[in-house]
C-alpha cells in the first residue's frame, strides 16, 4: 500500500493559554460588548486596537466583526455611490466581490498573471476603459504584486487604492508593511487566516477622516472615545451625522482571545514559512509542478502554498485531486466548473456582470492550493510534498 498521510488540513492549532484565560476572565464579567465599561476602565478591545495599530505601524485601527465587514466599511468610508465602477482581482474570495455588491458597487475584474498576482497592465487598461475611481486590491494567497509599481498606477489616475489583507497579514514589499499602501487596509481573523477568534477584523488607516467614518460605521453610536486608536474628537464632527450604523462591533471576548495571539504572531509567521519552504523545496524536484515565483522584495506569509500543473488537461486534474485526496492529501483545485466548498471562480459570482478573463480562466484552470496549519510538523510537510509529488507523477504517466 501506497503511502498517507493522515492529520487533518482543517485542524488549527489549540488557543494559547493564556487567551483561554483571558477569556475565561471577560465572561465572568459578564461584559462582553464593547461599550460595556466601569468608568476608567480601558476595554480588551481598545486594547486590541491599540496593540495591532502599533504592530501593523498605522496611525489608527478599528477591530470590526469580519474581514468581509471591514471591506465594506472601508468602501462606505471612501464615499463610494450606488453604480460607482470599482477595480479588483479577477481571482480571488468571494467576499471581496461580494463586498462591492454589497454596497451597491459594480466590480471590474482585473486579470492576474501566472505567479497570482494582478496584472498592471491590464490594471491600466481597465482604469482608462472603466474610469474607475476606486481599487479593492486583494494580495490573493499572499502573493503581493509590484506595490512600487501599482501605486505609480493608482496615484497618477487618481484612483484610491483599499487592500484586502485578509492573506499577506504579517507579508512586506519593499520593506514596508502589507496595508500601509493604499489607504485604508482590511484583515480578517477568522479561524483559518493569521489569528483565530472564530470571526473577526481589523482596518487600518492613516487618515483621520476615513478613521473616524470606519468608526462610526461599524455601530460605535456616540461612544467613539472609547476606542483605543482612534483620531481625535474632531474628526467625529461629520461623520457623525452623516455615516450610517452597519453594526459591526468587535466584542470584548474575542478581542481578549486575539491580544495574546498578537503577541505569537511573529514567531507563527516564521513557523508558517518554514513549513511553505520545506514544500516548496520538495515540489520543486517535480518537472511537471510549476511553483509559484516569490519575488525578493516580497516577506511572504506561507499559510497556503499553491502550484501549476502547466498542460494538465480538466480530466487530469480531477484525477489529481483524487488521488492526492486517496493519499490523504487535501487540494482545492481553481478549475472546477461548479464551485466545491469556496467560490473563488469569477464565473460562480453571478451577481457581478460577466466579464471575460481569459489569461486568469487560462492560469486557474491548473491551479491547486493547499492549507499549511501550524497542526502540521516540517516532516508532515516533507510527507505531504512527496506525496503531491508522487501523485503528479502518476496521474501525468
Ligand atoms: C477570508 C477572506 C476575506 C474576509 O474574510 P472574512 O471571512 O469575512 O473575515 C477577504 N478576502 C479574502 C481573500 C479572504 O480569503
Amino acid at each position: 500500500m501506497a503511502r498517507r498521510f493522515t492529520g487533518s488540513f482543517t485542524q488549527q492549532e489549540a488557543i494559547p493559554t493564556g487567551a483561554i484565560d483571558a477569556a475565561v476572565a471577560v465572561l465572568q464579567s459578564g461584559r462582553l460588548h464593547r461599550y460595556n465599561l466601569a468608568p476608567d476602565e480601558i476595554g480588551e478591545v481598545a486594547q486590541l486596537e491599540s496593540e495591532f495599530r502599533d504592530w501593523q505601524g498605522s496611525a489608527y485601527c478599528l477591530a470590526v466583526t469580519s474581514g468581509g465587514q471591514a471591506l465594506q466599511i472601508a468602501l462606505r468610508a471612501c464615499d463610494i455611490e450606488p453604480g460607482d465602477a470599482v477595480l479588483t482581482n479577477g481571482f480571488t474570495l468571494a467576499p471581496v466581490p461580494g463586498a462591492i455588491r454589497a454596497v451597491g458597487g459594480k466590480a471590474v475584474l482585473v486579470e492576474i498573471d501566472e505567479n497570482l498576482r494582478l496584472d498592471l497592465g491590464d490594471l491600466e487598461r481597465k482604469i482608462a476603459a472603466s474610469g474607475a475611481r476606486m481599487l479593492l486590491l486583494s494580495h490573493m494567497r499572499g502573493h503581493l504584486c509590484d506595490m512600487d509599481r501599482l501605486m505609480e498606477i493608482c496615484d497618477a489616475a487618481g484612483v484610491t487604492v483599499i487592500e484586502d489583507c485578509a492573506h499577506t497579514m504579517g507579508a512586506q514589499w519593499n520593506g514596508k508593511r502589507s496595508g500601509n499602501f493604499g489607504k485604508i487596509a482590511c484583515f480578517s481573523t477568522q479561524t483559518y487566516k493569521h489569528m483565530n477568534s472564530g470571526e473577526g477584523g481589523f482596518l487600518t488607516t492613516d487618515i483621520p477622516d476615513f478613521a473616524a467614518r470606519a468608526t462610526i460605521l461599524s455601530g460605535s453610536y456616540m461612544l467613539y472615545n472609547r476606542h483605543g486608536a482612534g483620531p481625535e474628537a474632531e474628526a467625529f464632527d461629520l461623520p457623525r451625522y452623516d455615516m450610517p450604523n452597519c453594526s459591526a462591533r468587535m466584542d470584548a471576548l474575542r478581542a481578549a482571545i486575539l491580544r495574546p495571539q498578537l503577541a505569537q504572531l511573529d514567531a507563527n509567521i516564521d513557523r508558517w514559512n518554514a513549513r511553505y519552504q520545506e514544500v516548496e523545496r520538495v515540489l520543486r524536484a517535480y518537472a511537471r509542478i510549476a511553483t509559484i515565483a516569490l519575488p525578493a522584495q516580497e516577506v511572504h506569509v506561507g499559510s497556503s502554498i499553491q502550484f501549476r500543473l502547466p498542460g494538465f488537461s480538466d480530466d487530469q486534474c480531477r484525477a489529481t485531486l483524487a488521488s492526492a485526496a486517496a493519499r490523504g492529501v487535501e487540494l482545492k483545485w481553481f478549475g472546477g466548473k461548479e464551485p466545491h466548498g469556496f467560490t473563488s471562480s469569477h464565473h460562480s459570482w453571478r451577481y457581478v456582470a460577466g466579464q471575460s478573463l481569459p489569461e486568469t480562466d487560462r492560469i486557474m484552470a491548473t491551479l491547486f492550493d493547499m492549507r499549511l496549519p501550524l497542526s502540521f510538523s516540517e516532516a508532515d510537510c516533507t510527507l505531504i510534498a512527496e506525496l503531491i509529488g508522487e501523485t503528479v507523477a502518476e496521474v501525468s504517466q
